[in-house]
């Protein structure tokens, strides 16, 4: 399945499920590599609704983070906003560290000087779908990672 629609747009493969898998696996290996012995928090991040636009809310909110190293877990990286907004809330209750993984990550979308320490795929600035990335509520449950080509 290379090409597939979504409501009014069409895609095409751009990460197959072996690629993702592949580059998933590597960066866990190597988050257990460099973060061997340390007390560590992994945060994974929801869609949600905050104010105005949208933010994403923190698992685990509850939990004691004071000294902890956080690695947040996302998705997707694109101007970085929602990222800067969970920084800073993981450092007002007191985070050691905060580390930042994200499977993509577009760099020319990118507006923050916030270094991002694990990166799956960095990718140009097009919409992409699949692997838990919606379109309007769909795609999300595709295996492979789609870009959008009309
Ligand atoms: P930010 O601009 O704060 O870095 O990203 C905000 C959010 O926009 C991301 O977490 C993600 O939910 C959404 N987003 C950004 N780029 C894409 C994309 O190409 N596809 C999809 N499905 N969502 C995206």
């Amino acid at each position: 399945m290379n090409e597939i629609k979504l409501l009014d747009r069409e895609f095409s493969v751009y990460l197959t499920e072996d690629e993702i898998q592949g580059r998933v696996t590597a960066l866990a290996e190597k988050i257990n590599e460099d973060l061997k012995g340390e007390d560590v928090l992994f945060f994974g991040i929801l869609n949600g609704v905050f104010s105005t636009g949208k933010i994403k809310e923190l698992i685990g909110w509850n939990e004691d983070i004071t000294g902890k190293t956080v690695v947040v877990i996302e998705d997707i990286v694109d101007t970085g906003a929602t990222l800067e907004r969970v920084i800073g809330e993981l450092k007002l209750r007191k985070a050691a560290e905060v580390k930042i993984c994200t499977l993509l990550f577009k760099p020319e979308a990118y507006t923050k000087d916030i270094p991002i320490d694990y990166i799956g795929f960095e990718i140009p600035n097009n919409f992409v779908v699949g692997y838990g990335l919606d379109y309007d509520g769909y795609g999300r449950n595709l295996k492979a990672i789609y870009k959008l080509t009309k």
